[in-house]
C-alpha cells in the first residue's frame, strides 16, 4: 500500500527543483516587471512584485518544502540583480526579501493553520496584517540600510525606507492572493458558469478593457489633463467582489494594478502633474486602497454566503425534523415566540401567524402546575436546558404528551438571547403504555379471581360447601402451632352420622346427600366465627374450636348434637331424622393434629359403643359420660 503510493508519487527532489524552477522563474519575472514595468522614468519602483510569488509559494507548500524557495530566491535575485548591481548588493538584497516572506509566511501560517486561503475575513486580515503591513515594513529597514548606507544613493533614510515598504506591500496585496487563490480554489472556480454568468463577468472584462483604452490613450501629462479619475477604477473591482468573490476581486485588482502603473510609467508620468515622489506615493495609495477594499469586500462577499448558506441548511433542517422546534426571543419581554417550524403548525393545529409574539404557556391551555411546567420554569430561571414531560394542547384542546427538550442559546458575551425548545410527541406512545398498563391491571384482576376461585375450589368440599379435608388439616395445624405457643387450648370435634348406612339403603344416596349437605349447614350455623368446621370424609364431620376449654366443648358438641338431632329432612311427605355421635379432645399442648384427631377418634369409638348419639370427651382425668 505504501510502496504502491511511494511509487505514484514523484521523489522529493524532483518536486524540489519543481518548486525551485517554479519560484525562480516567478521571482525572476517579478523582478523583471519590477524593474522594467513599475519603475518611474526617474527609477523608483511603484511595485515590487517577487516577494509576492515566493509569499504565495510559503503559504500553499508544506513547511517540509519551504527549504527549497530559499536557493531558487538567491538564484533569481542574482539573475536580475547582477547586471545593475554589485554581488554583495545582489546578495543582501535576496536575503532581505527572503526574510521578509519567511516572517510574514511564518507569523501568517503560525495564527491561520496549516490550510492557508483567502476564504474567511480573519485569514484576509492576518495576511494583511503580518504580510504587506509588518514583514514588508520590517525588511524594508534593512532593504532601506543598504540602498542608502551600503550602495550610497540619494536622498534620506526614511525615504527609501517607506519606498520599499510600499513597493513590497504593494506586490504581495496584489498579486499573493491571486496566486493562491487560483491555486486553492481552482475548482470552485472552474465550477458554475452558466450562460448568464459568463456574460456578467464579459461584461465587466470588457467594461474594464475600455476604462484601460481611455487611461492608457487620453490624458498625457503634456496635454495637461486626466479625463478619467483613477478611482473610477475602483467600483469594476466591487462588482467582481460582490459578483465572483475573492476571486474575481483578486483578478480585478491585478488588472486594474497593471493598467494604472503602466498607465502613469507609460503615459502620464509624472500624474496629474504632481511632483514625482507624490505621484508615486498617491498611485502606492490608490492601490493599496484597491486591493485592500475589493478582496475585503469579496471576503465578506464570501463569509456572508456561507453563513447565509449555514442558516439555509438549518432552517431546511428544522423544517424537514419531525419534532416541533420553537425559538422563542429571550431578550424581549415574556420570552415571545419568534419562530416556529412546519411540524408545530401540524402537530399543535396553529398557524405560525397566531403564535408570534405570545409566550409559549398558551399551549398548556392554563394546566400551569403540572410538575413539568414548573421544572421549565425552574430551568429558564437558571438559564440551564432542561428536558421533561409536559401536557400541552392542541388548538382544539386535544391534549398531548409532550417530550419538550429546552436549551438558551447565547451571544459572543454567553448572554443567553434565545431558546429553542424541540417538542416531541409521545401520546401515542404514552396511549399504548397507558392501554397496556390497564390491560396489565385487568388480567391481575382477573387472575386473582381465578386463584381465588381456584383456592376455594381446593380448599371446599364440593357436596357441603365447608372446608374440606385438605383445608381443614392445614388450617387446624397453623391454629394449633399458633395456640400452643400462646398455651392457649384448642378443642376439636370428630362427628360421625349414626347408622347412616340405614338412611342411604332407606330413602336412596341423594336423599343420604341432602342430609351431609343439612349436617354442614347447621354445623357451620351453630358455631362461632373462629370455629372452622370440615367435612372429614364419608360422613364423618370435624369441628375445630380454638380458645375452648373442654367444658365449653362439651357445650358445644352437646348444642351440635342436639341440632343435628333435631333436623328434619323433608322427602316425599316423610321426614328424614338423623343423629350424631360426637368425639371430643382437647389439646394438650400439642402441636401436631393427627394426635388430636387420633383422640378424638378414639372418643368417638367410645360414643358409639356407648350407644350412639351422645358426646364423649377424650382428655386425661375427662369422666366417662
Ligand atoms: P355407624 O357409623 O353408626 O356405626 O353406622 P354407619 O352406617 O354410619 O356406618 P359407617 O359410618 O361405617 O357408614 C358409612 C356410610 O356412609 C357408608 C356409605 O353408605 C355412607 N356414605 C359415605 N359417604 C357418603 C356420601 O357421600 N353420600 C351418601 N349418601 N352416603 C355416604
Ligand atoms: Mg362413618
Ligand atoms: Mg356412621
Amino acid at each position: 500500500m505504501d510502496e504502491q503510493r511511494g511509487t505514484s508519487k514523484p521523489p522529493e527532489w524532483l518536486v524540489g527543483l519543481g518548486i525551485m524552477a517554479l519560484v525562480g522563474l516567478g521571482y525572476f519575472a517579478g523582478a523583471w516587471l519590477g524593474v522594467t514595468q513599475t519603475v518611474s522614468p526617474d527609477g523608483k519602483a511603484i511595485i515590487w512584485p517577487p516577494n509576492a510569488v515566493v509569499l504565495a509559494a510559503l503559504l500553499l507548500l508544506p513547511v517540509r518544502r519551504w527549504a527549497w524557495v530559499v536557493p531558487a530566491v538567491m538564484a533569481a535575485e542574482l539573475a536580475a540583480d547582477l547586471p545593475t548591481f554589485p554581488l554583495w548588493a545582489a546578495l543582501s538584497f535576496g536575503m532581505v526579501n527572503l526574510f521578509e516572506v519567511f516572517l510574514a509566511a511564518s507569523l501568517i501560517r503560525w495564527f491561520t493553520g496549516p490550510r492557508f486561503d483567502f476564504d474567511s475575513l480573519a485569514r484576509g486580515g492576518y495576511f494583511l496584517l503580518f504580510g504587506p503591513l509588518l514583514a514588508a515594513g520590517v525588511a524594508a529597514l534593512f532593504g532601506a540600510g543598504i540602498y542608502r548606507g551600503l550602495l550610497g544613493e540619494e536622498g534620506g533614510y526614511l525615504a527609501h525606507w517607506q519606498m520599499w515598504w510600499f513597493g513590497d506591500a504593494l506586490g504581495l496585496l496584489v498579486l499573493t492572493p491571486l496566486l493562491v487563490i487560483l491555486i486553492r480554489q481552482h475548482r470552485e472556480l472552474l465550477r458554475g458558469w452558466t450562460g448568464g454568468r459568463v456574460l456578467e463577468a464579459g461584461a465587466l472584462l470588457v467594461l474594464l478593457a475600455a476604462m484601460a483604452t481611455v487611461l492608457l490613450t487620453t490624458g498625457r501629462a503634456e496635454d495637461g489633463g486626466h479625463p478619467l479619475a483613477l478611482v473610477l477604477l475602483l467600483p469594476p473591482v466591487l462588482w467582481a467582489a460582490a459578483r465572483f468573490g475573492v476571486a474575481g476581486a483578486a483578478l480585478l485588482v491585478a488588472l486594474v494594478a497593471a493598467t494604472a502603473v503602466v498607465w502613469m510609467v507609460h503615459v502620464s508620468w509624472p500624474m496629474y502633474g504632481v511632483d514625482p515622489e507624490g505621484a508615486i506615493l498617491a498611485m502606492q495609495e490608490f492601490l493599496a486602497v484597491t486591493a485592500i477594499t475589493g478582496i475585503g469586500v469579496g471576503l465578506f462577499m464570501r463569509e456572508i454566503e456561507s453563513q447565509r448558506m449555514r442558516l439555509r441548511l438549518f432552517e431546511r433542517a428544522m423544517k424537514a425534523i419531525n419534532d416541533a422546534v420553537i425559538i422563542t426571543d429571550a431578550r424581549r419581554r415574556d420570552n415571545p415566540i419568534i419562530w416556529v417550524n412546519d411540524t408545530f403548525e401540524k402537530l399543535f393545529g396553529y398557524s405560525r401567524e397566531e403564535v408570534m409574539g405570545r409566550n409559549c404557556r398558551f399551549l398548556q391551555h392554563g394546566n400551569n402546575e403540572q410538575p413539568g411546567v414548573q421544572e421549565v420554569r425552574e430551568a429558564l430561571r437558571r438559564e440551564e436546558p432542561v428536558q421533561t414531560l409536559v401536557r400541552n394542547y392542541r388548538r382544539d384542546g386535544e391534549p398531548l404528551w409532550i417530550q419538550l427538550s429546552l436549551a438558551p442559546v447565547c451571544d459572543a458575551h454567553n448572554r443567553v438571547t434565545h431558546y429553542v425548545g424541540v417538542q416531541r410527541d409521545l401520546t401515542e406512545f404514552k396511549r399504548s403504555e397507558e392501554d397496556l398498563e390497564q390491560r396489565v391491571a385487568e388480567r391481575t384482576a382477573a387472575l386473582q379471581e381465578a386463584n381465588q376461585r381456584l383456592e376455594r375450589i381446593a380448599s371446599t368440599d364440593p357436596l357441603t360447601g365447608i372446608a374440606n379435608r385438605w383445608y381443614f388439616l392445614e388450617v387446624a395445624e397453623r391454629e394449633l402451632l399458633r395456640r400452643a405457643r400462646n398455651s392457649s387450648p384448642v378443642s376439636l370435634l370428630m362427628l360421625d352420622l349414626d347408622h347412616f348406612k340405614q338412611v342411604n339403603d332407606t330413602w336412596g344416596h341423594p336423599v343420604g346427600d341432602r342430609v351431609l349437605h343439612a349436617v354442614a349447614d347447621t354445623l357451620r350455623d351453630s358455631l362461632r366465627p373462629l370455629d372452622l368446621s370440615g367435612r372429614f370424609g364419608g360422613e364423618e364431620f370435624l369441628v375445630l374450636l380454638p380458645g375452648t376449654h373442654a367444658e365449653e366443648a362439651r357445650e358445644i358438641a352437646e348444642r351440635l348434637r342436639r341440632a343435628v338431632a333435631a333436623m328434619a329432612i323433608e322427602h316425599e311427605g316423610e321426614s328424614v331424622r338423623v343423629t350424631v355421635s360426637i368425639g371430643v379432645a382437647i389439646s394438650d399442648g400439642e402441636r401436631d393434629i393427627d394426635g388430636l384427631i387420633c383422640k378424638a377418634d378414639n372418643a368417638l369409638y367410645r360414643a358409639k359403643s356407648e350407644g350412639r348419639d351422645r358426646v364423649v370427651i377424650d382428655h386425661p382425668g375427662a369422666a366417662p359420660e
